[in-house]
């Protein structure tokens, strides 16, 4: 995330930009056409400004590559797919153009003539075969940024693009914010880690990972904690562990079982919730606020997540990942979703708004997407066959084949 506001060192482009090759002219010249215009010269992608310097009278053009400077005395650039190599004179024999496949003249005679400094091209003529308005293929000096204009804000994301506009402004250098830490959490007297060999009633901690992968994926630093037991003590030691982070992620024991001891064990570190619950499923009995790792300590946000896997998940998205950007700096962006229609029917409990996984098949404007089939919030390999979150409204018991959903796409 940058720290810093970026302003572009000079004019974007820096002069007026050539965006095809072929043949830098004046529009008027082409009313009628085609247009038989004289080649005054060529101009080249970084050329010595002096050899650029062409001042075009009416009836001539230049040719151009692409990315050179158009010189002010032409307003469009024709592509030279549009363009046919002319005789010079009557009688001088044509040849096959080896760019356009178009009929050219053959002119060794006025090839690139380096000892007598004149520029290549010259004196050779192109007809214009299409006409082209002003402004045409020319992206004039200046018109992307102004040299000072703020080219990237504060708290913007360095993504590919605005590396790429970082690296246009001359900065190899960037100041930027540190990535949150993230404690991570999971609850549950049913679990054990990965490498160990379950019970026959417990199953192994898969939260700590997912949440893991988000974590990394939303750009901070995961820090994983042991698995907590259902025993207040204990949670209450890893939950002052995990207050040392910026943000405490707690997988499980938020529902309202006998056991489910999060909230509870809370607030022995002077938490204040700003929420303890959603009207959504999953994620119902989801919990936020900030604690004190110690009496009057500077408090750190925690995240109380459900359990089930796929509860977890979703509610990270919905949640968790919006909220790692703000702890990052990042300026607020709203959740984006997309719009695809149903292949099939979608069937469910109304009441609140649901996240189900979802698949999204097709491509370009032929995009559908249906239910993924799956058994339910813990039912990882199900999950892993979908690709988003189908939204269902809270007044919807089915929504047939062809509607428009959205989707939050992963
Ligand atoms: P809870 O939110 O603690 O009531 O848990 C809801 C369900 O999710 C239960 O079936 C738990 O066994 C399961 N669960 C809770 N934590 C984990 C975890 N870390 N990994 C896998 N499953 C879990
Ligand atoms: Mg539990």
């Amino acid at each position: 995330m940058l720290a810093e506001s970026i302003p572009a060192d000079r004019d974007l482009p820096p002069f007026a930009r050539a965006t095809r090759d072929g043949y830098a002219v004046r529009s008027a010249d082409l009313a009628k056409l085609p247009a038989r215009l004289e080649v005054i010269g060529e101009i080249r992608a970084g050329a010595d400004p002096a050899a650029t310097a062409f001042e075009l009278k009416p009836g001539q053009a230049v040719e151009i590559m692409t990315g050179a400077p158009v010189p002010p005395s032409a307003d469009a650039v024709v592509m030279v797919e549009y363009t046919r190599l002319s005789p010079v004179a009557p009688g001088v024999p044509a040849r096959r153009s080896p760019r356009s496949g178009e009929t050219v003249v053959d002119a060794t005679h006025v090839g690139p003539d380096v000892s007598s400094g004149q520029s290549p091209r010259s004196g050779e003529a192109v007809e214009i075969l299409r006409s082209a308005s002003p402004g045409e293929n020319i992206v004039p000096a200046g018109s992307e940024a102004r040299a000072g204009a703020c080219v990237l804000a504060r708290g913007e994301r360095l993504d590919a693009s605005r590396v790429a506009v970082a690296a246009s402004v001359g900065r190899n250098h960037l100041s930027v914010t540190r990535r949150p830490h993230v404690a991570i959490l999971a609850t549950g007297d049913e679990l054990v880690e990965v490498a160990a060999t379950p019970g026959p009633t417990q199953i192994r901690n898969s939260n700590t990972y997912s949440l893991a992968a988000q974590v990394e994926a939303a750009e901070c630093i995961p820090m994983l904690l042991p698995i907590a037991p259902d025993e207040p003590a204990a949670l209450g030691r890893l939950i002052a562990e995990g207050l040392a982070a910026d943000l405490l992620l707690l997988a499980g024991g938020v529902s309202m079982g006998r056991y489910d001891l999060v909230e509870q064990a809370l607030t022995g570190f002077e938490a204040e919730f700003f929420f303890t619950g959603a009207l959504i499923q999953p994620g119902k009995p989801i919990v936020f606020g900030r604690a004190r790792r110690t009496p009057g300590s500077q408090p750190t946000y925690f995240l109380g997540l459900p359990g089930n896997p796929i509860s977890t998940m979703v509610c990270f998205d919905l949640f968790a990942r919006p909220l790692l950007g703000a702890l990052a700096g990042a300026a607020p962006q709203p959740l984006h979703y997309l719009q695809a229609r149903l292949s099939a029917d979608v069937k469910v409990k109304t009441g609140l708004t649901r996240f189900l996984p979802g698949l999204l098949e097709g491509e370009l404007d032929q995009t559908t997407v249906r239910l993924a089939p799956w058994k339910g919030s813990g039912d990882v390999v199900g999950t892993a066959r979908s690709n988003c979150w189908l939204v269902i409204p809270p007044d919807r018991e089915v929504i047939p084949k062809g509607e428009m959903i959205s989707v939050l796409p992963r």
